[in-house]
């Protein structure tokens, strides 16, 4: 039933008004749960009052006073993580091990921020007379519009909710229409822990009405935005006509380097793991393989088989290895990618053909080897379960290529060498870099790109400043 009260307006769940609705579908089998109501005009209103009015109640109260109720509501997240799982599942379709760390990192997260509000310091400038006070506050910046996607339902929104909540700020989040329900249950925990009315406000809608009007509104100081680079760029414009601050984590292309000093065998589970993890929809997903020639086809060979050997099927089910794609749209998107690359010369090594029978949007796992630079593949995102397989020779080749593409969001490298680690850290053109093992996406750590990967990080203590104002105070006494 909470799919006909979606939308969270002021403390209270509502139904949307708007005339379309949204079909919420099973990707595993394709069948529709039910109608998700969107919001309209009049609904988006009375969220933008609801968040003005929230915004003075939530700013003025202590951050002290905040985190305490930031971490009733991690606790509440972690009580409730099996029931949260269950939804991330049956709406996203990846397997629920994957599901249940995602919903129980949510507490994690909620737990970083409530205590990174509490420091948030400003500082003191020594003064150029006697007897002057110079202050640098930190001040909430305002009212927030967010927007999140659908391939971490519950792990994007909860970064941008608990980053806003922490700093004082007010929050009108858009969830993604084809996983609403365990967004549903994240804000939920919110409110139970006692966020006041209108501080956090949750809406589905179509999704450019709904930006175009938020980001528009004077009450919106704030954009934050996960999705593709299309979409951020437009989005990106539009908050800076409206000289908006804004924070946009687009998509990657992230190169995995493996050198011939490597231990291949770690790089090929490791390799292996990231990829297919949610189906390859992760916009921190290694996608091009660069294997250096002497240990080029061990690693090929290795990786292939470990990936044809995953059992692909519903989230659900207990032995499921990788579930299928969130919707009809990225399977179209991975056969042509799949096509292109073969007319272009590439070969596959495994998967590569829709999986007939099994009903839902699956695709299997795919590994396609020599793939040409001019292939769609290794420019476009793939954002699904593809792995690119490519040759070098030396680290300045190396470089250049991973470097070639307008992406810059993760690298992952695999090396014994600790000049070369050295050197990748310091050359890749990307956000986040993570050698010999996987160590991105913690709370504590930053996240984000550059290039056409947007800017601005969410984690760490630069997530909370995403939603800082300094305020320069100037006194002396009279
Ligand atoms: P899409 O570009 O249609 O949508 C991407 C996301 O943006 C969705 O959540 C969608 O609801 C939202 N969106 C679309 N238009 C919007 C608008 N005008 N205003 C506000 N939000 C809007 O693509 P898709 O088919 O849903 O997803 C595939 C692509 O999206 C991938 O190629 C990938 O690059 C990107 N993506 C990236 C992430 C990420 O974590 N960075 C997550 C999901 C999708």
């Amino acid at each position: 039933m909470t799919l006909n009260t979606p939308l969270l307006i002021d403390g209270e769940w509502r139904a949307g008004r708007h005339a379309q609705r949204a079909t919420v579908r099973d990707p595993a089998t394709g069948e529709a749960l039910g109608e998700l109501g969107l919001a309209d005009e009049r609904d988006m209103e009375l969220a933008l009052a609801a968040a003005r009015r929230g915004f003075e109640v939530w700013r003025k109260t202590s951050a002290y006073d905040r985190a305490k109720v930031l971490g009733r509501a991690a606790d509440l997240l972690r009580e409730r993580t099996d029931t949260i799982a269950a939804l991330i599942t049956r709406e996203q379709g990846k397997p629920l091990a994957e599901a249940r760390l995602e919903a129980a990192s949510a507490g994690d997260h909620v737990d970083w921020y409530a205590e990174e509000g509490r420091r948030a310091y400003g500082r003191l400038i020594p003064p150029r007379q006697r007897g002057a006070r110079q202050v640098v506050l930190r001040e909430p910046v305002g009212p927030v519009a967010a927007f999140s996607p659908w391939n971490f339902p519950v792990g994007q929104l909860v970064r941008k909710i608990a980053g806003a909540l922490a700093a004082g700020c007010s929050i009108i989040a858009k969830g993604p229409e084809e996983t609403p329900s365990s967004c549903i249950e994240l804000c939920r925990a919110f409110r139970d822990a006692g966020v006041p009315d209108g501080v956090l406000n949750l809406l589905f809608g179509v999704p450019a009405e709904v930006s175009s009007f938020l980001i528009r509104s004077d009450v919106i100081r704030k954009v934050s935005f996960t999705g593709s680079v299309p979409v951020g760029r437009a989005l990106g414009a539009l908050a800076a006509q409206h000289l908006k601050r804004c924070t946009l984590e687009l998509g990657g292309h992230a190169p995995f380097i493996v050198c011939d000093d490597a231990d291949v065998d770690a790089a090929v589970a490791l390799g292996v793991g990231l990829k297919y993890r949610n189906a390859g929809q992760v916009c921190a997903s290694p996608t091009r393989f660069f294997v250096q020639s002497g240990v080029y086809d061990a690693f090929v060979d290795a990786f292939s088989n470990r990936a044809a050997r995953l059992v692909t099927g519903s989230g659900a089910a207990a032995d499921t290895q990788m579930g299928p794609l969130a919707h009809a749209r990225r399977v179209d998107a991975m056969a042509s990618f799949v096509e292109d690359a073969q007319s272009a010369g590439a070969s596959v090594r495994t998967g590569g053909g829709r999986l007939d029978g099994k009903g839902g949007f699956f695709y299997p796992p795919t590994v396609l080897a020599d793939v040409p630079d001019h292939a769609r593949v290794m420019r476009d995102e793939p954002f699904g379960p593809i792995a690119t397989m490519l040759r070098f020779d030396t680290l300045d080749e190396v470089l250049a290529r991973a470097n070639a593409l307008p992406y810059g969001l993760a690298a992952f490298a695999f090396t014994r060498s600790i000049s070369t680690a050295t050197r990748l850290a310091d050359d890749l053109e990307c956000g986040m870099v993570s050698i010999n093992h996987f160590g991105l996406a913690a709370p504590e750590t930053p996240f984000g790109g550059v290039k056409d990967s947007g800017y601005g990080s969410e984690g760490g203590s630069e997530g909370l400043d995403a939603y800082l104002q300094p305020k320069f105070v100037s006194q002396i006494g009279l």
